[in-house]
C-alpha cells in the first residue's frame, strides 16, 4: 500500500507536535503558566509551584529564570526566579502578585490591620519582612505555604487565612479564636486571571 505525500506529512505532523505523546513535561508551561523562553530551569520549581492554590497561581502571567541571586515580581504579573531553586523565592513572588489583587483594597487593609501608624507591632516572620508592609506580605505568605507562619506570627496567619487563602479555597490554618461578630473586611475579590 502506497501512503499518499499528504498523509504522511500529516502523519510526521502529528509525531512530531503532539505534546500528549511525549511523557516529558512541557517546558514551556509550568503548570498551566507560561515560561518566559521555553527555559527548562524553571521546571525545578514545580513542586514549590505546586503548593500554591491554583486560584492564586492563576494569577501569574509567566514565569522565568534571572541570572540574579534574588527573585523579582514584575508590575505585568510575571515572576522571575534565580536558577539555583529556592521555594520561598517562588512562594515570597507569588505572594507579592496576590497582594495587588482587589486594585489594592486587600494590601491597604493588611496595612491597616497590621502596619497601625506606618509601623508593625506584632512578631514578623524575618528582619526582611520587617522593611515594607509589602514585604512582610511576601515573607509572611511564603511562610504560610511553608507551614512555619502559625510558629511565629499568630496575627499574621489568622488574616492570611481569612483574606487570601480561605478565598482560594485553601485548606485554613485552624485557629482558637473566638469568631468575630462583625467582618472584618468585605470580600475580596481575586482579579480575572491575565492569561487564559
Ligand atoms: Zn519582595
Amino acid at each position: 500500500m502506497r501512503l499518499s505525500l499528504a498523509l504522511l506529512v500529516s502523519l510526521v505532523a502529528v509525531l512530531t507536535v503532539s505534546p500528549a505523546w511525549a511523557d516529558e513535561p512541557d517546558p514551556c508551561r509550568l503548570i498551566e503558566v507560561p515560561v518566559l523562553d521555553c527555559d527548562s530551569r524553571v521546571q525545578r520549581y514545580v513542586a514549590a509551584a505546586g503548593r500554591v492554590p491554583a486560584a492564586h497561581w492563576r494569577l501569574v502571567l509567566a514565569v522565568g529564570i534571572t541570572a540574579e541571586r534574588n527573585g523579582k515580581a514584575l508590575d505585568d504579573f510575571s515572576i522571575l526566579l534565580p536558577a539555583r531553586p529556592a521555594p520561598w523565592t517562588l512562594w515570597h513572588e507569588v505572594g507579592h502578585i496576590v497582594s495587588w489583587q482587589a486594585d489594592g483594597a486587600l494590601i491597604k487593609r493588611w496595612m491597616l490591620d497590621l502596619w497601625p501608624l506606618g509601623k508593625s507591632t506584632t512578631e514578623m516572620v524575618s528582619d526582611y519582612a520587617n522593611r515594607t508592609p509589602s514585604e512582610d506580605f511576601a515573607e509572611s505568605y511564603a511562610a504560610y505555604l511553608d507551614g512555619k507562619l502559625a510558629a511565629c506570627c499568630t496575627e499574621r496567619v489568622i488574616w492570611l487565612a481569612e483574606h487570601v487563602f480561605a478565598l482560594a479555597d485553601h485548606p485554613v490554618v485552624p485557629t482558637n479564636r473566638t469568631p468575630n461578630t462583625e467582618p472584618v473586611v468585605p470580600p475580596i475579590r481575586f482579579n480575572a486571571a491575565p492569561h487564559s
